[in-house]
């Protein structure tokens, strides 16, 4: 006969074995995620001449349907569905584009059955499209820009990986809140902080001294990090209204670099002008004077640096108090005139824009 403690410890193994199966019968019934894949062209859709041709191919030729059905394993971790809103070489991304795709990532995102996006696009201003998204789009649910570096019909093509790691972490719980993410290479990194940082090699994104947020390894993201600025749905500015965005430039200083560059932006009517300045963000006597004539026209004019890493320190190798300039904190160039000119959808208040690129 079972004594009373023995019963007890049957009874209790009884209901361990029952709550294990019922939780088990509970994730084999969870639905997978939504997915959807919205392709813009690029390298990841490229093809090439022959299987070793990985310079001097064709971006943009593979269509969303046929990217989705090269990799079947799509299937298995996600209900996929995609869509092609351009099919083009990023080089020709532009502003036009951008607001096309944030209002239609904002609409998908805002379906309750849709749980996460993936946006395939070239590498060459995948940075910028991830930044620029990262500042509009208002939702929690993750956004997961990828690329590839060579071809789909190379030997070795990353694509067919890269795209299968995106959409696992499009689909993760891990990714919400997170901001725009660029899955490449098996590393998650932040849209603010991540540049392509080599011409042709599959490991060209980094956040070079940032670092990554998380791998993707085992089928499934791991985060070990997430960015301090705000994004999102924490960020103030608002495309859905928007049908063009502000023009600004960008000046790319260098050693006997002259005032023509500034001054035809001025000719030209640009509302903003970023300096991409050596060192510290440091003026050229050349081109200071130009610069200072395009404040005095009341274009908002950005330091920032031509150096990739660091911060261009306020008031330091430029009197940004006197001369009424902005500091583009430690954002390279290319992302410092994003943020100007969503700025400049708001305000052409110089402070107000300096505290946002302290803020996003
Ligand atoms: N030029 C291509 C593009 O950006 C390069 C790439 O995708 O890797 O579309």
């Amino acid at each position: 006969m079972l004594s009373i403690p023995a019963f007890r410890n049957l009874y209790a193994l009884f209901l361990l074995a029952f709550a294990l199966t019922a939780a088990h019968a509970q994730q084999a019934a969870a639905p997978l995620p939504r997915v959807l894949i919205l392709a813009t062209g690029g390298t990841i859709a490229g093809t090439g001449a022959t299987s070793t041709t990985t310079v001097g191919y064709t971006a943009a030729t593979v269509g969303v349907d046929n990217l989705i059905k090269s990799v079947p394993e799509l299937q298995k971790i996600a209900r996929v569905g995609g869509e092609q809103v351009f099919q083009i070489a990023s080089e020709n991304m532009g502003n036009a584009e951008w607001l096309t795709l944030a209002k239609r990532v904002n609409a998908l995102l805002a379906q309750p059955d849709v749980d996460g996006i993936v946006i395939t696009h070239g590498t060459d201003t995948l940075e910028e499209t991830a930044y620029f998204l990262d500042l509009v789009v208002k939702s929690r649910k993750p956004v997961v820009l990828v690329g590839a570096m060579r071809p789909s019909t190379a030997l070795s093509a990353d694509g067919p990986i890269n795209l299968y790691n995106a959409v696992l972490t499009a689909g993760s719980q891990e990714a919400v809140g997170k901001g725009v993410l660029v899955v490449m290479n098996d590393q998650i990194n932040a849209a603010r902080d991540v540049t392509k940082t080599n011409t042709t090699t599959p490991d060209t994104f980094k956040a070079t001294e940032l670092g990554v947020l998380g791998y993707v390894v085992g089928n499934r993201p791991h985060f070990y990090r997430q960015s301090t600025r705000k994004h999102t749905v924490d960020t103030e500015f608002d495309v859905s209204q928007l049908q063009s965005l502000p023009d600004v430039q960008i000046a790319y200083t260098y050693a006997n670099v002259g005032p023509t560059a500034v001054d035809a932006f001025v000719a030209a009517g640009a509302r903003g002008i970023v300096h991409a300045g050596v060192g510290d963000g440091s003026l050229p006597n050349r081109v200071k004077p130009a610069l200072v004539n395009a404040r005095a026209k009341g274009i908002v004019v950005v330091r920032a640096s031509r150096v990739g890493q660091g911060i261009v320190a306020r008031n330091g190798e430029a009197n940004d108090d006197q001369l009424d300039f902005v500091v583009a904190d430690n954002l390279n160039p290319q992302k410092a005139r994003i943020l100007l000119m969503l700025a400049l959808t708001k305000t052409s208040d110089t402070r107000v824009i300096q505290r946002m690129f302290y803020t996003y």
